[in-house]
């Protein structure tokens, strides 16, 4: 495809790792955030239909709004519609009708290009405002003019959907919904400009063992369709136009990478219990319900975290009740007797789900999300909650509550669950018996508060990659900051450290769902932590637990003892070197800096 690109130079970009494995092929670029605008000229003759066009645009994209508007009214009601006023009004504004088509007429460009620059002019004035409703007004302009020049551009541009072979796919901005649409078949890897380690996109690439690296800045803007580029999900690194040296280099190391995986995989039947004997349960997160195979090949005995609002965002529409207790039934029946956590809706923050508009506010990660969302929609709640406890007759279901920072959400929470089982109960319905109840411990307020709720709950599972974010008070997904977002903090250990300590003294168990046990520095943490239940994406559950096998409880513990008493996360990282080259160097192999 490229032979003019032959002799393109090399060229390497540093982003964050976000999914193990390395891949080497052919880029499929696709821009789902903003369709790529140029300046491209009109002929003559051509000039009239681009107005034309453009106004079938603005008609297609009127209706579409229509649409959506109908739909929030019907499902969110008349005052979550009325968001999209805003964007009505950008649309029939007459003024940037008439400068886009003067613009077409007089510079002969097209329209896409024009209504861009109309709606540039208006946006510069709004980046000077200070005023925070003015300012998410400039927000609903970009978002009408995405919308315009995708129904203009949208016939040209290469979409996900169009991918038929083998490719690499290189995206400004991925979101979850996007990533778990992906055909896995013919998704050598992806990467990302935007994101970090434990944002959604990063986070499916894992559980679905595609290679990734995201926080790349611009490099969607700098790959070419059909380059040939590397993509090092263990390093982070991407290669654009390799030579064939670095193509030899990367076909080695992808062999090892292949080698080890086969190797840890041959583990996958033992148990994951300590040279001391500590047994520690091991289970796999899923997003979809097509996953749960690979927890199964993986060696995982059982779902600590089902993220069923999946389910609800890579569709238009709720789901109905039927349609979940369906769905969330097959997993459980094939899980058999082995636990499943399915975990209420936790929409809001980067999950967008279309229906819900939770996108609508300027911080949506400390907004509406999990369950502030589901309990100020008890219907969209009580349904989900029929359908779990239908399911549970199939299999060993447990119930856990996302996104908790104080007792009484619990409570009503708990409330419900009583009338919905009651309900069931009174129209004979068949349902699972000893549902066991339990909650994330993803922010801080619920580890300040974690004994209260221990009293109220049979289970925690520790969310860290929220925990990292509300703690530091660092956006998981905004690359720029990346550099803060650690779980080797000091503040994070010690609130592991409380909330064990706290599950324990009530007589509860504690595991994990966040990313921390993906490197073996939070996996040798949370051992000596005392957590008793780890969960994550299955294809870094071998490896997990490898290092589980390979180390003692005791020594583990008096490691974190040490960790606890340093102050920053690099002392952190250099104890648990030092205990990894002294102790287990067995285990560097698992340290990405020294496999290159
Ligand atoms: C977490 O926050 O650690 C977690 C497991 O939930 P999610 O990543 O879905 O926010
Ligand atoms: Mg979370």
């Amino acid at each position: 495809m490229s032979k003019d690109r032959k002799e393109q130079k090399e060229a390497i970009f540093n982003g964050i790792p976000a999914s193990p494995g390395i891949a080497i092929g052919e880029t499929f670029v696709v821009n789902v955030e903003d369709l790529p605008v140029t300046d491209d000229q009109v002929a003559d003759e051509r000039v009239e239909n681009e107005v034309a066009q453009f106004e079938v645009a603005l008609n297609e994209t009127e209706a579409e709004l229509d649409k959506l508007h109908k739909r929030l009214e019907e499902e969110m009601g008349e005052e979550h519609a009325k968001i999209l006023d805003s964007h009505r009004m950008i649309l029939a504004d007459k003024m940037v009708k008439k400068e886009t088509i003067e613009l077409i007429r007089t510079r002969r460009v097209n329209a896409a290009y024009a209504f861009y620059r109309v709606l540039d002019k208006v946006l510069n004035t709004f980046d000077n405002i200070k005023d925070e409703y003015l300012k998410e007004r400039g927000e609903d302009i970009r978002d009408v003019r995405r919308r315009v020049v995708r129904n203009l551009l949208g016939q040209k541009v290469e979409g996900l959907a169009n991918l038929r072979k083998k490719a690499i796919v290189v995206a400004r901005n991925l979101t979850p919904s996007d990533t778990a649409g992906l055909r896995r078949k013919y998704v050598l890897a992806f990467t990302n400009d935007r994101g970090g380690s434990t944002s959604h996109a990063a986070i499916i690439a894992r559980s679905q063992g595609i290679p990734a690296v995201v926080g790349l800045n611009d490099f969607s803007r700098r790959a070419k369709p059909y380059d040939t580029i590397i993509v090092d999900g263990i390093t982070g690194q991407v290669v654009l136009h390799p030579t064939p040296e670095t193509v030899k280099i990367y076909r080695e190391a992808q062999e090892r990478f292949k080698e080890m995986e086969q190797e840890l995989l041959t583990i996958k039947d033992y148990p994951a219990v300590t040279l001391d004997g500590k047994t520690i349960e091991l289970s796999g997160n899923i997003e979809i319900d097509g996953e749960v195979e690979d927890v199964i090949s993986h060696g995982a005995k059982g779902i600590g975290l089902f993220r069923t609002e999946y389910f609800f965002i890579m569709r238009d529409t709720l789901p109905s009740e039927e349609e979940q207790y369906k769905y969330y039934s097959g997993v459980v029946k094939r899980m058999g007797s082995d636990p499943v956590i399915i975990r209420t809706l936790d929409i809001g923050g980067d999950k967008i789900a279309r229906w819900a508009a939770t996108n609508q506010e300027a911080n949506p990660f400390m907004g509406w999300r999990g369950i502030r969302f589901t309990l100020s929609r008890k219907d969209i709640f009580r349904t989900q909650l029929r359908a779990i406890y239908r399911s549970a007759v199939h299999g060993n279901v447990k119930i856990m509550f996302p996104m908790v920072s104080v007792v009484e959400e619990v409570r009503q929470a708990k409330e419900i669950c009583e009338e919905v089982v009651e309900d069931l109960r009174k129209g004979r319905y068949q349902i699972g018996e000893n549902v066991e109840i339990g909650v994330m411990i993803e922010t801080p307020s619920a580890v300040a508060v974690a004994d209260w709720l221990a009293r109220e709950v049979d289970f925690f599972s520790i969310g860290t990659n929220d925990l990292i974010q509300y703690t530091l008070a660092v956006d998981r997904g905004n690359t720029r900051i990346s550099y803060l977002y650690s779980d080797l903090h000091p503040s994070i250990l010690r609130q592991i450290r409380d909330t064990v300590t706290a599950a324990h003294k009530n007589n509860i168990w504690v595991g994990i769902c966040g990313e921390m046990p993906a490197s073996v520095y939070g996996s040798l943490l949370l051992i000596g932590l005392g957590l008793d239940e780890f969960s994550a994406s299955s294809y870094l559950i071998p490896e997990i637990k490898k290092i589980i096998r390979s180390v003692t409880y005791d020594e583990t513990r008096s490691l974190v003892r040490k960790t606890l008493n340093v102050t920053t996360a690099d002392d952190v990282r250099a104890l648990l070197d030092r205990f990894i080259a002294e102790k287990r160097p067995e285990l560097k192999e698992f340290i990405p800096e020294s496999k290159s």
